[in-house]
């Protein structure tokens, strides 16, 4: 089954055929991204003008110049939410009338649920991830843990309390006068620093609970950027290394302490966070060390951060949300995109 997958809920503009929820036949990607970094950060209004430029030209690519046909496709699947209101319409709204045209099936995809589903597109894994799996969700707006009973099956097992992991690296990278988006600038600053030289603390890291908080790491950065009188690129670099250090230990430790409580087959690290490779192996390592019977997914950067082929393979696991046109005309009209969706929330 070839479904066809729409994701437009910030500022990428992704479309992607994919074969049984694992095989990638098509992917083409369109991002504001550089303009936004003009700005320092997203400008919703801009992000929604470009998916509308961007939105046909990526569609017509993704299908016509990879030689595939429309008969060939059996359903769409989109975003729905979360993300940024103008931006999801654009892709919803396009996703809508294709299915009203062409008389196939509709499938809202949640974009939180779809981060996960890049584990079943993952090449390099030798087996697909099994259940019971936990997912760890680390992104510009989310730091989730969820546990995975079966398809359409989740448990939020804990979130930040207040900022996400990503948003943190952005907020840091701003102290440290460093361009948007933040991670990738501070991952590239650290491997110059000495991730010990500052003592950065380490939220929540002992509670019992599974929950994160990234805002006062945030603020120990700032104030010790105010006690220094000169910013010099060892002590940015020290301070980016530092930083880094405190934000992926909570997350690795807490999400191996979960690990181990619960009793689950697979673990899996996606979402924009997790295109840093110093997370990468700090995951791998620890989780070696403390859950080697756990199978680990660590999905590569391509299919980590944004994109349509992880909606198009979520839709096809998750068909029982599904829209025909034909039947559910009604719903599929009323169907909005909904930019405050939860992990948990079921379409
Ligand atoms: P997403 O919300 O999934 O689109 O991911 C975007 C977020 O991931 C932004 O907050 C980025 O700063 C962050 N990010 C991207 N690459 C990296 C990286 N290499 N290290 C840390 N954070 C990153
Ligand atoms: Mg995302």
């Amino acid at each position: 089954m070839k479904i066809l997958g729409i994701e437009t809920s910030c500022d990428e503009t992704s479309v992607a055929i994919v074969e049984d929820g694992t095989k990638i036949i098509s992917h083409v990607l369109a991002t504001s991204l550089e303009i936004q970094q003009q700005y320092g950060g997203i400008v919703p209004e801009v992000a929604s003008r470009k998916q509308a430029e961007y939105m046909i030209p990526v569609l017509h690519e993704a299908i016509k110049k990879r030689g595939l046909t429309i008969d060939e496709i059996d359903a769409i699947g989109v975003t729905v939410g979360p993300g940024l209101m103008g931006s999801l319409m654009v892709g919803l709204e396009t996703a809508k009338t294709l299915s009203y045209i062409w008389q196939k099936p509709l499938i809202p995809v949640n974009h939180l649920i779809g981060h996960i589903y890049s584990g079943w597109l993952d090449s390099n894994a030798t087996i697909p991830p099994q259940f019971p799996l936990m997912a760890v969700v680390a992104s510009g707006g989310h730091t989730d843990v969820v546990l995975m009973h079966d398809h359409g099956q989740i448990e939020l097992l804990g979130a930040t309390r207040d900022d996400a992991i990503g948003e943190a690296f952005d907020k840091v990278a701003r102290l440290l006068d460093l361009p948007y988006p933040g991670g990738p600038q501070i991952e590239k600053l650290a491997q110059q620093g000495d991730p010990r030289a500052f003592d950065f603390p380490r939220p929540l890291l002992h509670s019992q609970d599974i929950e994160f908080s990234y805002s006062g790491l945030k603020t120990a950065v700032l104030y010790e950027t105010k006690k220094i009188d000169t910013l010099t690129d060892q002590i940015r670099a020290d301070l980016a290394a530092s930083f880094q250090q405190a934000a992926f230990e909570t997350l690795v430790i807490k999400t191996m302490q979960a690990a181990k409580r619960f009793d689950i087959t697979s673990l899996l690290l996606t979402g924009g966070v997790a295109a840093n490779q110093y997370l990468k192996s700090m995951f791998i390592s620890y989780a070696q060390k403390e859950i080697p019977h756990v199978q680990l997914y660590t999905p590569p950067l391509s299919l980590a951060t944004d994109n349509a082929t992880y909606i198009a393979a979520a839709a096809y696991f998750t068909q029982k949300a599904s829209l025909d046109p034909k039947i559910n005309e009604q719903q599929l009209a009323e169907l909005e995109p909904n930019p405050s969706l939860l992990v948990t929330d079921q379409l």
